[in-house]
Formats: structure tokens, C-alpha cells, sequence
């Protein structure tokens, strides 16, 4: 899943960048409020992190902005300690979740899955697929119970297709949230990709719609 870190303060947008790529994340930075609002528009993200502080256009605005142009991309917005005024007006701006900083990055990470989780529907941080269950905040793929040692490339899509489950997701789609913007990949990666993790949890669980993309069904045996 790509993430939007939208943070002027080097050392923090690092910081962020480096934990959400550890957790599986495709993380896209930037640090001026202009472009944040210009990507987070015309860009597919799973979630946006937003610091409302910012040069160009301020946080709020951005927001703002995406709203009114029915954007519904999950934000969770960052905001001074103690200023209770930016928290209300993040909620209402339409914020989907808030943290003052300074903060652990624990704790963005769980308010992170927890607003994707709320956006699409599911209650629990495990997702599971007949046999297969992949718990997200472990980073943990077992199959009838036995742990499965995945690649990160690995994690990432199958992460990215059961959250869309029951919906067909083509080649396209997956290179854009499963690899970063710098990192190299063949036209037939996501094939490649696909192939091994089948050896790994079965040849069933992901079906191909040749032309189309790839599915997870909504039921599996
Ligand atoms: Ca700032």
C-alpha cells in the first residue's frame, strides 16, 4: 500500500519514511503544501499522513481542499502538543484520526492501521483468506497455523490484495503499491512475484483474470 508522508521537518519526514517502509509501506515524501495537495488529488493512496504545519498552503487547507474535491483517501493528521483548536479543526476538515507530536512512532503506526482498517470496513488487524492468515501488525503470514517466511515485495502484495479482496487489481495497480518510486523492477515482476508467493501459500488462493489482473475471491475453500 503507498502512503503519502506530507511533513517540511526533514529529520521527522525520514524518521516517518523509514518506520512505514520497515512496516510494509510504500512511502511516497513531501514537504510543501502545494504538492502535497496536487498529489494526494491526482494520486491513488491507501492513507496520508499530514503535518498541518507546512510552507506553500497549510495543512488544513490541504485537507480541505481534497474533501471538497471528494477525496476520501484516509488522513491522519499530525498537530501540535496541546493546541486543542487544530485538533477540532482537523476532525472537522475531515481528519479521519490526530497525533500531537511529539509522538512514538508505535503509536503512528497503530493509528495508521487503524483508520485503513475503518475505511475499508474491517474490525480486526488479521486478515484472512481460507487457510492463510496475515496479521498486520506482527507482519506475521501463517498458513493452517504455520509461519510462512515472506519477502517484503512479498508481504506487500498480498497485503495489498486481500485488503481488495473480491476485486480484480491489475498489473498497474500493484507495481504502483508495491514498489517504491526508486526501486527498479522488470514488466514482469508482479508475474514473477505472483508465481512465488504461490509456491509459498498454495497455487489457488490468488486467481488470474488474464488481461485484467489478479483476485483474491471474496470465498475460498
Ligand atoms: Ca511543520
Amino acid at each position: 500500500m503507498r502512503v503519502l508522508v506530507v511533513e517540511d521537518d526533514r529529520r521527522i519526514a525520514a524518521d516517518i519514511g523509514r518506520a512505514l517502509q520497515a512496516a510494509g509501506y510504500v512511502v511516497d515524501v513531501v514537504g510543501d503544501g502545494e504538492e502535497a495537495w496536487f498529489r494526494g488529488d491526482t494520486e491513488d493512496y491507501g492513507a496520508i499522513v499530514l503535518d498541518l504545519g507546512l510552507p506553500g498552503m497549510d495543512g488544513l487547507s490541504v485537507l480541505k481542499r481534497w474533501r471538497a474535491n471528494a477525496r476520501r483517501t484516509p488522513v491522519l493528521i499530525l498537530t501540535a502538543r496541546g493546541s486543542w483548536s487544530e485538533r477540532v479543526e482537523g476532525i472537522d476538515a475531515g481528519a479521519d484520526d490526530y497525533l500531537p507530536k511529539p509522538f512514538r512512532m508505535e503509536e503512528l503506526l497503530a493509528r495508521l492501521r487503524s483508520i485503513v482498517r475503518r475505511s475499508a470496513g474491517h474490525a480486526s488487524s488479521v486478515l484472512e483468506a481460507g487457510a492463510l492468515a496475515l496479521d498486520e501488525r506482527q507482519m506475521k503470514v501463517t498458513l493452517r497455523g504455520v509461519p510462512v517466511a515472506l519477502s517484503p515485495l512479498e508481504y506487500r502484495l498480498i497485503v495489498y490484495l486481500l485488503r481488495h479482496r473480491g476485486r480484480v487489481v491489475s498489473q498497474h495497480e500493484l507495481i504502483e503499491n508495491v514498489y517504491g518510486q526508486d526501486e527498479a523492477h522488470d514488466s514482469n515482476a508482479v508475474e514473477v512475484l505472483v508465481g512465488r508467493l504461490r509456491k509459498k501459500i498454495g497455487p489457488d488462493l490468488i486467481e488470474t483474470r488474464r488481461g485484467f489482473g489478479y483476485l483474491v475471491p471474496e470465498a475460498v475453500a
